[in-house]
């Protein structure tokens, strides 16, 4: 997806090649069933979107994403629910939309002077309208990461988490800190477990509300598993013939570390 040059601030401004997403707080609104609006489909709502996004070009559109705050009659659906079954580049735009807005919303007045900003003309950039100060969009970098003993993998649990789901551990990369810093602290603080041979395999942009995964593989070192309170429900080695339920490895990273791991030890076999 290329990003567009200028910003169209209006409605009227927009031509038909313009397509709308429009949320209310982390709910896509739907356009009969459809995730995408026209410019003149948005113009005979009560409300209009106070601010329009740029979110990116794709087959031949451009796409704006706005919030609205009160169109309480309008079918939506939650993001999280489109992680199952619906097209890459529609989810990509939605994720992406979704983080903009989200961005937006969280900045909209000055942390240094207290006064509003305001979106710089290509729509990039929160500026405040008095001391200037630029605010960037907001990505947090987490790490997700597979720690393998040959045929077992460590896999735990929260309380969050579905009946019977285990998945990868995983964390926030803290200031200072290396994501492979991360990786090495956040399985010795849930897990008590010591690791060694860090290796990047992949990552994912996960709009829950705006993270960036990066996923790890990791051998295990020395150490008896002791899960960390509050953080893990449960934490143990499963046997890859073995596994209990774990995350779709189509739509997330962690999925895609646990099969990519499994594949790699039976085709050794
Ligand atoms: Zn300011």
């Amino acid at each position: 997806m290329a990003s567009q040059s200028t910003r169209p601030t209006r409605l009227e401004q927009l031509t038909d090649s313009v397509r709308l997403i429009l949320f209310r707080q982390d709910r896509i609104l739907l356009n009969a069933g459809e995730f995408f609006w026209s410019p003149r489909s948005v113009e005979s709502l009560a409300a209009k979107p106070p601010a329009l996004l740029s979110v990116g070009e794709a087959g031949g559109h451009s796409y704006l994403a706005a919030e609205l705050e009160n169109e309480n009659d309008l079918e939506s659906r939650s993001l999280r629910s489109l992680l199952f079954g619906e097209a890459d580049t529609d989810l990509e735009l939605l994720s992406k939309a979704r983080q903009l807005l989200n961005w937006h919303r969280t900045h909209r007045f000055c942390g240094i002077c207290g006064c509003p900003t305001a979106l710089d003309d290509n729509g990039k950039i929160l500026i405040c309208e008095k001391c200037s100060y630029q605010f960037f969009p907001r990505i947090n970098p987490c790490v997700i990461m597979l720690v393998t003993r040959g045929e077992e993998i460590l896999l735990a649990r929260s309380a969050r988490f579905r009946s019977g789901y285990y998945s990868c551990l995983a964390g926030f990369v803290e200031i200072g800190e290396t994501p492979e810093q991360t990786v090495l602290r956040e399985v010795r603080e849930e897990t008590g477990v010591e690791i060694e041979n860090i290796r990047y395999v992949e990552s994912q942009s996960w709009p829950f509300p705006s993270q960036l995964m990066l996923g790890f593989l990791a051998d295990y070192k020395t150490g008896e598993i002791v899960p960390e309170p509050e953080e893990i429900e449960d934490a143990g080695w499963f046997a890859l013939s073995d596994l209990p339920l774990t995350p779709s490895a189509s739509v997330t990273i962690a999925g895609r570390l646990i099969q990519g791991y499994r594949r790699s030890m039976l085709d050794q076999l």
